[in-house]
Order: C-alpha cells, then sequence, then structure tokens
C-alpha cells in the first residue's frame, strides 16, 4: 500500500497535473473570494455611511427645531437606550468653542480635538480619524448649521474591521480546504486519466523483459486521445507480431530450403572423396556439388535482393527504357524453353512505349513472369506478352492459358518462398514472384495478377511511363 502512494507521488506527471488542478482551483477560488470580500467591504462602508448620514440629519432636524437642549435631550435618550448604532455627537458654535460632546466611553482615544471643524455651508463633509493605540478609525461626517454651528457625528469601524477580519480567516480556511480538495480531487483524477497510459508502460515493460508481443494493452472503448493511442498501440503490436512471425517463417523456411541442397552437396562431395571413385564419377559428383552450389547461391542472392529492395537499398539506376527492346530480349532468352515444351510464345508491343526503370531489374521482373507462366502452361498452350498506354502508366502483361492460381493461393503467392501445393512438382525456390512485387514496388509501380484455375493468369506490372516522369 506505502509502495503504491510512494510509486503515485513519485509518478511525477501524475502530481505535476494533480498540482496544476490544485492551483487552477486555489486561485479561482482566491479570485471569487477577492470578488466576494471587496463586495461585502463594500456594502459594510455604504451601510454605516448611510447610518451616519441618518443620525446626523435627525440630529441637526432636533438641533435646529429646539436648540442645544433639544439634541441633548435626544443625545442623552439615545445613549439610554443603549442601542447596538451608538454614534459620536459633536456641536462646534461658530467660534470654535465646543458645546457638547457625546461618545462611548470606548472612543477615548481618539483625539477628538484635531478633527478639522472648517467645513463650510452645503452638504456634509467627511473625515476620518485614526487611532494611536489601535487600528480602529472614527469615521465622522458634519454639517454646518443655518447659525454657522457645526455638528459632527462620527463612528468607529470597530465593527466593521472585526467583522473583515472573520471574513478573511474564514476565506483562508476555504481556500486551503478548496485547495486540498483540488490537489485530492486532481490526484484521483489523473490517476484515473493516466490508467491507460499505465497499462502501456506495463505493456511495454512486459514485451523488453520476455520478449513476447502477445501482451496488449487495456484501451477503453471511448473515443478519446489515450484510449486511441491504446488502440493504435494493440495495433501496432500486432503487425509487428505477425511481422515477427512471418520472420520467424521464413528464416525456418530458408534454413530448411538450404539444408536439402547442402546435405545434397556434401553426400555428392563426400561420394567423390571415397577412395578408389573412378575419375567421371568423381567429375560428375563435383558437377552436381557446382549445380548445388549455384543454387544456394541463387537463393541468397534473391533473398537479399528482396530484402534490399523491400528496405530501400537496392541501387536503382532510372532511366527510360523502351519496353519492346527488353521484351524482345526476354523472348531471345526464352525462345528455346517455349519452343521445347511445344508452347507459343508471342509479343506485341508498340515501339514508342518507354517506361522510368532500371534495365537490369526490369529484365529480371519480367524474365521471372515469363519464366513462370512457360513453367506453369502445358504443351499446346500460349504465352503472350504485351504492353500498352494506361493514363500517364504503361502496363505490361504477361498472359498465359496455364494451370491458374486457385483463389486459396492467390494472395499468398507473392509471399517469400511460398509454392502453391499444385507447383511442387515443378523447380522453384518460392521466391520469383516476391522479388518481382519488391522491385516493381520499389520502382513506384504496382503488380496485380488475374488467374482461372485451368484457364490461366495474366501478370500485370504498372510503371510511370518515361515521358511522363520527365515532364513533371
Ligand atoms: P516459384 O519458384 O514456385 O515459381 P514464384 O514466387 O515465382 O515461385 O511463384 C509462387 C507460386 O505462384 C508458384 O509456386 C505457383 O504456384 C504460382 N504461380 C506463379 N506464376 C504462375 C503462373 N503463371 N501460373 C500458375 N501459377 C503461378
Amino acid at each position: 500500500m506505502a509502495g503504491r502512494w510512494r510509486r503515485q507521488i513519485t509518478n511525477t506527471i501524475g502530481l505535476r497535473l494533480a498540482a496544476w488542478y490544485a492551483a487552477v482551483f486555489a486561485v479561482s477560488s482566491i479570485g471569487v473570494g477577492l470578488l466576494a470580500y471587496q463586495l461585502i467591504d463594500a456594502s459594510l462602508v455604504r451601510r454605516d455611511h448611510d447610518l451616519l448620514r441618518v443620525k446626523l440629519a435627525e440630529y441637526a432636524a432636533r438641533y435646529e427645531s429646539g436648540g442645544i437642549h433639544a439634541l441633548q435631550d435626544a443625545v442623552s435618550a439615545e445613549q439610554a437606550s443603549g442601542g447596538p448604532d451608538s454614534v459620536l455627537v459633536r456641536l462646534v458654535g461658530a467660534n470654535a468653542d465646543v458645546l457638547l460632546v457625546s461618545a462611548p466611553q470606548a472612543w477615548s482615544t481618539f483625539d477628538l480635538g484635531s478633527l478639522d471643524d472648517s467645513p463650510g455651508p452645503g452638504r456634509e463633509a467627511w473625515q476620518a480619524l485614526s487611532s494611536p493605540t489601535d487600528t480602529a478609525t472614527l469615521e465622522v461626517a458634519s454639517r454646518r448649521l443655518f447659525d454657522e454651528t457645526l455638528i459632527e457625528v462620527g463612528r468607529t469601524t470597530i465593527g466593521r474591521d472585526r467583522f473583515l477580519t472573520e471574513i478573511r480567516d474564514l476565506f483562508g480556511v476555504l481556500i486551503v480546504a478548496v485547495a486540498a480538495a483540488g490537489l485530492a480531487g486532481g490526484m484521483a483524477v489523473t490517476s484515473q486519466a493516466l490508467r491507460p497510459l499505465r497499462s502501456l508502460r506495463d505493456t511495454v515493460r512486459t514485451i523488453t523483459e520476455t520478449g513476447r508481443f502477445d501482451s496488449r494493452v487495456e484501451a477503453g472503448p471511448d473515443g478519446d486521445l489515450v484510449d486511441e493511442l491504446g488502440r493504435l498501440f494493440n495495433a501496432m503490436l500486432g503487425r509487428i507480431e505477425t511481422l515477427v512471425g512471418g520472420m520467424r517463417g521464413a528464416l525456418d523456411n530458408v534454413a530448411h530450403d538450404l539444408r536439402t541442397p547442402i546435405a545434397r552437396l556434401r553426400a555428392r562431395a563426400e561420394s567423390a572423396l571415397t577412395p578408389g571413385t573412378p575419375a567421371e564419377e568423381t567429375q560428375a559428383a563435383l558437377a552436381d556439388c557446382v549445380e548445388e552450389a549455384d543454387r544456394v547461391i541463387s537463393l541468397l542472392s534473391t533473398l537479399l535482393d528482396i530484402s534490399e529492395a523491400e528496405t530501400g537499398t537496392m541501387k536503382l539506376t532510372l532511366e527510360a527504357v523502351p519496353v519492346a527492346a527488353i521484351v524482345a530480349e526476354t523472348i531471345d532468352l526464352y525462345e528455346d524453353t517455349a519452343e521445347d515444351g511445344g508452347i507459343g510464345l508471342t509479343s506485341e508491343v508498340s515501339e514508342d512505349l518507354q517506361v522510368r526503370a532500371d534495365r537490369q531489374r526490369l529484365r529480371q521482373v519480367l524474365a521471372n513472369l515469363v519464366d513462370n507462366a512457360l513453367k506453369y502452361t502445358s504443351a499446346g498452350g500460349r504465352v503472350a506478352i504485351g504492353a500498352g498506354r494506361v493514363g500517364s502508366d504503361i502496363r505490361m502483361t504477361v498472359e498465359d492459358t496455364g494451370s491458374g492460381i486457385s483463389p486459396a493461393d492467390l494472395p499468398r503467392i507473392w509471399d517469400r518462398l511460398y509454392r502453391a501445393d499444385s507447383s511442387r512438382g515443378e523447380p522453384g525456390l518460392g521466391l520469383g514472384l516476391s522479388l518481382v512485387k519488391a522491385i516493381v514496388t520499389a520502382h513506384g509501380g504496382r503488380v496485380d495478377v488475374t488467374s482461372q484455375v485451368g484457364k490461366g493468369s495474366t501478370f500485370a506490372v504498372t510503371l510511370p511511363e518515361a515521358a511522363a516522369v520527365t515532364a513533371k
């Protein structure tokens, strides 16, 4: 439990977010508190001033109607009632002689003599007198009367100040409570919000510790950013798992495919080394060894070519390549094979078509497709090479009337080392189409196939037209 809390506290991003949350809470409540305090202060001042104005008018009226005695009676009656709104009443004659002073005993610390008795006629004048002993202030309203007498009515701010101090203390406590609640709430909210991130961290830790990619992040169904991150991370893990699985599978296949020729090579070499083997047999065994070694070299270099093309490290010398010339070269290369197999090999390509490609690699692509077409077409069949313009691209096709590819095999024929079961009788490494696809993709083109079992297949390579590319 303690460990969990320690982890939560050292989980700085959570703490930082919670602190922000608490700070925003505290700052807003300070703002609201300050505003409320100002309003309360202003309303209390207004109330005190209104009271003084009322008292001033009342006592002035008393004086004007009944002279100093009437004022004296009113003040005494007020004092006797002992009401909470006690006021100072001071009457100063025209010659600055103080005629009457009445104030609660507690206010004796104020130096009333320092009051300014000079205000002229008109509305009331205001002045404030500070206490020499404490922070209280005596607020005094005064008015010059008809006979030049000055009447002053005053009140201390002690009650008001005390009330405001209580309000300030209350606000202080409230703000601390709000900040604490904000911090606690912030920690709870951020802890909840960071849950997917903690799950992400735990998943990454499990993967790095175990090397297994089957762990997944707990991603909620919400469409928020963190959940989406979790889902994307899971999708990425799924892709990596498939890729790693594929690579392991490919490696297994390569190991398997290499073992057979190397075992054969070893057996043939061993037989050649057996003492007393006739010279011609040794010669034949060595020739077999060379053949097997070539097979291994071809497998490895094709695999290297594919991965170079797929990773973008294959060096391509791009130039305008006339399609007709490449097709003619391919026909030259496979003419004899086609004739031996009793297959008609034809081409129909217009002379003006040019693709932007690496000549060597394009030849390899076409050769692989024609090689396959001839391999999977029986005697009496036909293989036709064609090319045409499609928009700003050139589409080259190799069409055969061969065995065709079953719908189940169709999506997998591009995988490395994949060979349809029906093709096991033919020689091959299962790498030709992977190489074709990797090279065409590296050129920025695409390759696709349509096929019908028993009727034949058409492979189509689409590459940018040379002229169109240069013009861009
Ligand atoms: P392989 O060395 O087996 O020919 P490829 O990668 O060139 O390897 O082809 C993969 C598989 O696709 C082949 O094993 C075969 O089953 C199928 N295939 C490719 N081309 C054709 C074709 N023209 N007709 C029928 N099947 C084909």
